[in-house]
């Protein structure tokens, strides 16, 4: 049995995760939880699973949470929260899968405890991906991808070392706004928030549906898979496939190209992080080729989508880079949520806010938030300048 906490159970990959441990009593508990601040859908959860400890946020719902669940589970809020539940003595693994960089700290936390942790907040290993693989390797403990890509990545490698790699290869579905005939550059300064949530393929969290709009998502991942594999930036590349059912390639330094394919339902990739080493089996996923009919490849447009240029410059230039290029993104794409930022102002603001860093190179963790923190401030000032 794999005792599993979660942090972020009420979100997209947090209920797609329940439905995993749901499918397999035997082998996955959950031991602890932690929410943003849907207290009934937390409630509901903890009710269900009985988990040792939860957390939320927003801690004025913390009481009527406690009240819900009874004394056998333990309710906490606040800033330490998230580290109690990381280090829970009896979680073999911990799944991040909190929106945006919150998920840092916890996941250290629970590397230095001793624990597996399974990510899927990508911007960890995009803000602070050498410090978390190097502190993994010191304490001996994996770091599981849940992302899909990587996910697919992991299991083409299949323990193959790096030099073994002639290229990594991200698959991007292209997001709605692919098609340039239907897309030019001029119409997508007028993308409505509406448009940009429409994702083709996946269902997901709003986060993520936009950096898959503007395909900051896949930058975001070609850092995470630079990080995650020990591979440079130069070798890590990207290519469309609208169907989203190649999940991402691997190409061996002979030529030889291994692919994992599935149609796309995030509980693969989540059980193959909770369950690894094992296979184990599973009726969720089931993929009809002949109904799938083709898939096609594309090569990016990156003259379109400027985030593919921004993210591997960052990502060859690393330092503090990496966060910044995370943190303007992000307050971005509240921005473009919340209407005070067009689509295509989205990179704008991103280029000038990496454009006026100055990096740090080898950075401490302490000068990673510091980085995090000055391209928040940043993007939030000179107000509609991107
Ligand atoms: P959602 O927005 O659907 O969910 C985010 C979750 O984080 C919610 O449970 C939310 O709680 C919780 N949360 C937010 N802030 C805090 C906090 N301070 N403390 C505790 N919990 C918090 O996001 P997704 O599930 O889509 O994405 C989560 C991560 O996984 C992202 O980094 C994303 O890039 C990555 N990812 C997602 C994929 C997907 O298919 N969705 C695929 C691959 C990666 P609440 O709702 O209670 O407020």
């Amino acid at each position: 049995m794999k005792r599993v906490v979660l942090l972020g159970c009420t979100g997209s990959i947090g209920t797609s995760t329940l439905k995993v441990v749901e499918d397999q009593p035997d082998r996955l508990q959950l031991v602890g939880l932690a929410a943003g601040g849907n207290a009934d859908l937390l409630i509901e959860q903890g009710r269900r699973h009985r988990p040792r400890m939860v957390s939320i946020h927003d801690a004025s719902k913390a009481a009527s949470v406690q009240a819900a669940l009874g004394n056998a589970t333990e309710v906490l809020a606040g800033p330490e929260a998230l580290i109690r539940l990381a280090t829970l003595p009896e979680a073999d693994i911990v799944l991040i899968a909190i929106v945006g960089t919150a998920g840092l700290e916890p996941a250290l936390a629970a590397i230095r405890a001793g624990k597996d942790i399974a990510v899927a907040s990508k911007e960890i290993l995009v803000m602070a991906g050498e410090t978390v693989m190097r502190e993994a390797r010191a304490h001996g403990v994996r770091v599981l991808a849940v992302d899909s890509e990587h996910s697919a990545i992991f299991q083409c490698l299949d323990g193959k070392p790096a030099s073994s790699v002639r290229n990594l290869w991200l698959t991007a579905s292209g997001g709605p706004f692919r098609d340039a005939a239907k897309w030019p550059k001029e119409a997508l300064e007028a993308v409505t928030v509406e448009q940009a949530l429409k994702h083709p393929s996946w269902v997901m969290g709003r986060k993520i549906t936009i950096d898959s709009a503007t395909l900051f998502n896949k930058g975001l991942e070609m850092i995470e898979a630079r990080w995650l594999f020990d591979i440079e930036m130069p070798r890590v590349q990207v290519v469309v496939h609208p169907q989203s059912v190649v999940h991402s390639m691997v190409e061996y330094v002979d030529g030889s190209i291994i692919a994992q394919l599935s149609t796309p339902d995030m509980c693969l990739p989540i059980q193959y992080a909770l369950l690894y080493p094992d296979r184990i089996d599973s009726d969720r996923v089931q993929t009809n080729f002949a109904k799938i009919g083709q898939l096609t490849f594309e090569e990016p447009d990156t003259d379109r989508f400027p985030a593919l240029g921004l993210a591997r410059r960052a990502g060859e230039i690393g330092g503090t880079l990496p966060a910044v290029l995370n943190a303007a993104n992000e307050v971005a794409v509240e921005r473009f949520c919340a209407r005070q930022l067009g689509f295509t102002g989205i990179a704008r603001l991103v280029t000038r806010v990496m454009d006026a860093h100055r990096v740090v190179e080898q950075p401490s963790l302490d000068q990673i938030l510091e980085a995090d923190r000055w391209a928040r401030a940043e993007a939030e000032s000179g107000s509609q300048a991107g």
